[in-house]
């Protein structure tokens, strides 16, 4: 008869007298260990909607619907937790760092899938002529904040600043009437709208 080995026996009567290394879930809350990564859970304060985290999502988890018509431009950034591997891509690689995180929780099991979404909503910043979309209000503050003084370079970054501190005003929704003019650029434009403007300034023309 072949007999156990010293070590194999040692083992089997340590475990008779160690606590189990299961749990008893789903009777006993599971309490998962440090650096689990669990449901993404998005931060509306710290997010600012840029929809860097759906690019790099490798499953397609995260979609971003942009809502620009009307007087009132969104933007909606949401996870879907039934497509999500909690890899921790947009975790790792939020523009903010802080955007979202992935939290705790693991036992999502559901018979309504509608339910396994979570999201943001932010304003969106649309060309007042065209109604192409510049980005979230957000974004453009978060820009704004990191270049410092380079942000003066940019006619749009000093109009969403100037309107958080309320020395501009603007009429929701209101387009500015064709030809657009030199004093458009203080106007939120997008790139090809601004380059008509300055088009225009050099040469006096309207193309
Ligand atoms: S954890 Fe991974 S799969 Fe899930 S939403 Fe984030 S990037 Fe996509
Ligand atoms: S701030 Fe972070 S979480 Fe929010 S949309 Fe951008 S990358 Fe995604």
């Amino acid at each position: 008869m072949k007999l156990p080995k010293i070590n194999e026996l040692r083992y089997a009567i340590k475990a008779l007298f160690s606590k189990a290394m299961t749990t008893k879930f789903p009777f006993e809350k599971h309490t998962p260990f440090p650096g689990f990564r669990g449901r993404p859970e998005p931060n509306d304060e710290k997010c600012i909607a840029c929809g860097a985290c759906a690019q790099v999502c490798p499953s397609g988890a995260i979609e971003v619907i942009d809502h620009a018509e009307g007087n009132d431009p969104k933007r909606d950034v949401i996870w879907h937790y039934d497509l999500c591997m909690y890899c921790g891509q947009c975790e790792l690689l939020c523009t903010t760092k802080e955007g979202v995180k992935l939290g705790p929780e693991y036992d999502l099991s559901t018979f309504d899938r509608s339910t396994l979404s979570a999201g943001v909503t932010k304003e969106l910043i649309v060309c007042k002529d065209c109604g192409e979309i510049i980005g979230p209000r957000e974004h453009l503050m978060w820009l704004f904040e990191r270049l410092g003084p380079l942000a003066f370079g940019n006619f749009n970054l000093i109009y969403v600043e100037q309107k958080d501190m309320n020395l501009t005003s603007e009429i929701p929704g209101e387009l500015v009437p064709p030809p657009i003019q030199r004093q458009d650029l203080y106007r939120l434009l997008c790139p090809k709208c601004r380059h008509i403007v300055l088009d225009f300034n050099q040469t006096a023309k309207q193309p």
